[in-house]
């Protein structure tokens, strides 16, 4: 009877006499194994290669390729899975088990052999293969949930973005290459407008859609190599490597109108909605961190919001020194720049 470790091995008996090879091919099969054969040390390589047993029982002493090298070339084989190799020695001397064992084999038996030693050597390594076997699947599932929690951890549910945790991230690392480039880099704010009355008035679902369908389109509108973000709420940013502030501008004003052209729908209807849009660029001698890039950006989302919605406001542009002075006039708001509490400026 087999045990579960040794259930349907195959074992690959390799040797140059052919009366051995045939001596242990039938003992092994009356024991319940498969069976392959190899007359020399390339045939046996060959054959790991092309379908590879569960173990291999290798003469050492043979012709053009002997057993030592063939267990060499086994091991370092990244390739192949574990395949536990029991060498097969003519000569009882410690060196030549040495020799073998230091080549890769993982057990060795004596010739002429002892058929239940043979058994028990047999049982033993399959035992251990299959240990090996069940850590590497481990293994796999582990590396399998550790990717799927890094995903987890990165991305919006909702719409499958970037999270803010993984944007702020990516915006750091993508503001520090930008610099280090001197290669010029932008930030885009998008922010639906009047969201909330999307789900006062269709129901939060209706809103979750809208969401989702918007996602979409800054996806499809953004290039392969840029970031795409859900930063808040209804509240999206871009990062685009390698873009001036201008073609950024553009850019935005582009994902305005298809918003604005867009039906979103939802089930049981469909709706407009227009997005307002912040835009800030490095180089500028007011942008030296990826903090103030973002603040910037933001700031200027805040004017497109004050002076009408549905629209793209460019940091420092005339509109937005306007509206940000007479505000600073008021003492109501800090000078665009300079770090300040947010959240409640934009309420509305
Ligand atoms: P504004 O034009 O000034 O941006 O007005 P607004 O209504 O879009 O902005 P406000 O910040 O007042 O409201 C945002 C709303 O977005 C309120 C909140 O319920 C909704 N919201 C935030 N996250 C989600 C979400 O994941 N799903 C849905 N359905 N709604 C969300
Ligand atoms: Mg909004
Ligand atoms: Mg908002």
């Amino acid at each position: 009877m087999l045990t579960p470790d040794e259930k349907s091995a195959c074992i690959l008996i390799v040797d140059d006499h052919y009366d051995n090879v045939e001596l242990l091919k039938v003992r092994l099969e009356s024991w319940g194994y498969r069976t392959m054969t190899a007359g020399d040390g390339l045939e046996a390589l060959q054959k790991i290669e092309s379908e590879p047993p569960d173990l291999v029982l290798l003469d050492v002493m043979m012709p053009t390729m002997d057993g030592n090298e063939v267990a060499r070339r086994v091991k370092q084989n990244r390739a192949l899975p574990f395949i536990p190799i029991i060498m097969q020695t003519a000569l009882d001397s410690t060196e030549s088990k040495v020799e073998g064992l230091e080549a890769g084999a993982d057990d060795y038996i004596t010739k002429p052999i002892d058929f239940a030693e043979l058994r028990a050597r047999l049982r033993s390594m399959l035992r251990i293969k299959r240990l090996q076997e069940a850590l590497e699947e481990r293994e796999r599932e582990l590396l399998e949930v550790n990717e799927k929690l890094r995903w987890m951890s990165q991305t919006d549910a909702l719409t499958g973005l970037d999270n803010r945790r993984h944007l702020s991230e990516r915006l750091n690392e993508m503001f520090e290459h930008a610099k280090r480039l001197n290669e010029p880099f932008s930030c885009v704010m998008c922010d639906l407008d009047k969201f909330k009355s999307v789900n006062d008035t269709y129901g939060h679902q209706a809103g979750d859609q809208v969401l989702i369908q918007l996602a979409q389109v800054l996806k499809i509108e953004a290039r392969e190599i840029d970031r795409v973000g859900r930063y808040g709420g209804e509240e999206f940013m871009l990062l685009l490597p390698g873009t001036v502030l201008d073609a950024a501008v553009t850019f935005a004003e582009r994902v305005r109108k298809h918003i604005e052209s867009r039906t979103f729908t939802f089930e049981g209807g469909s709706l407009q909605r227009t997005a307002s849009f912040g835009v800030a660029g490095w180089p500028h001698p007011r942008i030296t961190s990826c903090d103030a890039l973002m603040k910037s950006a933001d700031d200027a989302l805040y004017v497109a919001k004050e002076t009408g919605r549905n629209k793209v406001v460019r940091f420092d542009s005339d509109e937005f020194n306007a509206h940000i002075s007479v505000e600073a006039d008021d003492g109501a708001e800090p000078s665009p720049g300079e770090p300040a509490d947010d959240g409640i400026r934009r309420a509305g």
